[in-house]
């Protein structure tokens, strides 16, 4: 534990998952942080996030367990169709034999549930002076520290700074300045739809999902099956900057228009629609600069094929706060240090979630493949498959090593 408390407190721009994550774990450490978020009101998106067990072993680490537990729903499987012919092509058992294996569980939870919960623990320590309506538009190293200099003309002293700003970070372009993220031409339009107007036979308690010829169509209930999550994605050249409009059901209709009657029969339920242009960038191993670093979809933002994103960017606050309570608060060599233990498994994340999506929007010969060798797997090859992401022995990775410190307390 480091005792920093008299002095400048750590910066944390942007108040997502990832910053608030990222506060939380370094006053855990002694540290005090000021977070700076962009927005009037801490918010989330009214959508569904899928959290691997790997997450739940950093919130055992951070104290939110019971928290989040409180409102997650636990799905029974991992349910993939093909969308085509309508056919299941395999499923996962999430019961027994996931929880022995990964030591946590799966689970489902509505996005603002989850950052109510961060936000709450966050309210809870004194060390955290939490600021809404603050973007931050520069930063410069002093000698001993960093100034955050915001839109309305305020400045923030600090000790260091973490830019856990997101996909469209402004402190990346400071440290690493590689320009906007790439467009990958992939589209998801996003709703909730209320259990009751979900036809009882597509009412299951999994994480279903339909692969199919450039698309794919995901639901799973949220809030005590109170809610359904329900995500189309497909291909289209169509793009606009930022990702927060509204979807063109015409357009999502003709995409699937393939799709067996279930898929077809559930997208025509929504009639309002949130659309995001999905993006990612190829992985760095260099997002430190000095006392400026990045967390989370800031460092490494990755497609959602493997609903790991916003596990990422809390494995990420926990391997951060280790590393600078390690190095004694010396941020610049800790900042170094965290890099080096991330990235090769947060590039290994954003390679596979392009990989993943394309299997699950193959066609032809590539979608007959998929079918049969995911078809064809027991549920234990299934657990194998997933140990590098889930499991608790990562390296080289430096996952492991994260849990294994606080293991170890
Ligand atoms: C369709 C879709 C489905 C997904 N599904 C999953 C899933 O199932 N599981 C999963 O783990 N991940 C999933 N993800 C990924 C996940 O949502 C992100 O990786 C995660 O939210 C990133 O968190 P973050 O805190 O790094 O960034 P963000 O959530 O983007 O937060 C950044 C914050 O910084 C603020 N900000 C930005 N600029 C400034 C500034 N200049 N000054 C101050 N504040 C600023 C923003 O307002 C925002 O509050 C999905 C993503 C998408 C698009």
């Amino acid at each position: 534990m480091l005792d920093r408390t008299a002095q400048t407190p750590v910066l944390v721009v942007g108040g997502g998952i990832g910053g608030l994550a990222a506060a939380l774990a370094l006053t855990r450490k002694g540290l005090a942080v000021e977070l700076l978020e962009q927005a009037d009101e801490f918010k989330e998106v009214g959508a569904g996030i899928q959290l691997g067990p790997n997450v739940f072993r950093m919130f055992e680490v951070l104290g939110l367990t019971d928290a989040v537990k409180k409102f997650a729903v636990f799905p029974e499987n991992l349910i993939m169709l093909d969308a085509i012919s309508g056919d299941e092509v395999t499923r996962i058992p999430l019961g027994e034999g996931f929880r022995a294996r990964f030591k946590h569980p799966y689970a489902l939870i509505y996005r603002p549930d989850l950052l109510n919960v961060l936000l709450e623990a966050c309210r809870k320590v004194d060390l955290i002076r939490l600021h809404t309506s603050q973007k931050v538009i520069g930063v410069e190293e002093t000698g001993d520290g960093v100034t955050a200099r915001t839109q309305d003309g305020r400045s923030y002293a600090g000790a260091a700074l973490i830019g856990a700003d997101g996909l469209w970070s402004t402190i990346r372009q400071i440290v690493v300045g590689d320009g906007k993220p790439q467009v990958a031409g992939h589209i998801t339009y996003r709703a909730v739809l209320p259990t009751t107007e979900v036809p009882e036979p597509l009412r299951r308690w999994s994480m279903t999902f339909w692969a199919g010829e450039k698309v794919h169509f995901v639901i799973y209930p949220l809030r005590g099956g109170e809610l359904y999550n329900l995500v189309a994605v497909f291909h289209s050249s169509r793009y606009e900057e930022g990702w927060d409009s509204f979807g063109d059901p015409a357009e999502l209709h003709e995409r699937f228009a393939k799709s067996c009657a279930p898929v077809r029969l559930l997208l025509g339920k929504i009639e309002s629609w949130r659309m995001w242009v999905l993006c990612d960038r190829p992985p760095i191993k260099d997002w430190s600069r000095g006392r400026i670093t990045l967390l989370g979809d800031a460092a490494h933002p990755m497609l959602q094929y493997l609903a790991q994103g916003a596990c990422m960017a809390v494995e990420d606050a926990v391997c951060l706060a280790n590393k600078i309570e390690e190095l004694q608060g010396d941020f610049a060599s800790a900042f170094k240090a965290y890099q080096a233990a991330r990235y090769l498994r947060t590039g290994r994340v954003q390679i596979m979630a392009r990989v993943y999506g394309e299997f699950y929007h193959a066609s032809g010969v590539a979608r007959e493949l998929r079918n049969m060798m995911l078809g064809g797997r027991t549920p234990e090859q299934a657990f194998e498959s997933m140990e590098w992401l889930y499991g608790e022995d990562t390296s080289p990775t430096g996952y492991g090593r994260v849990f294994e410190r606080e293991g170890a307390r």
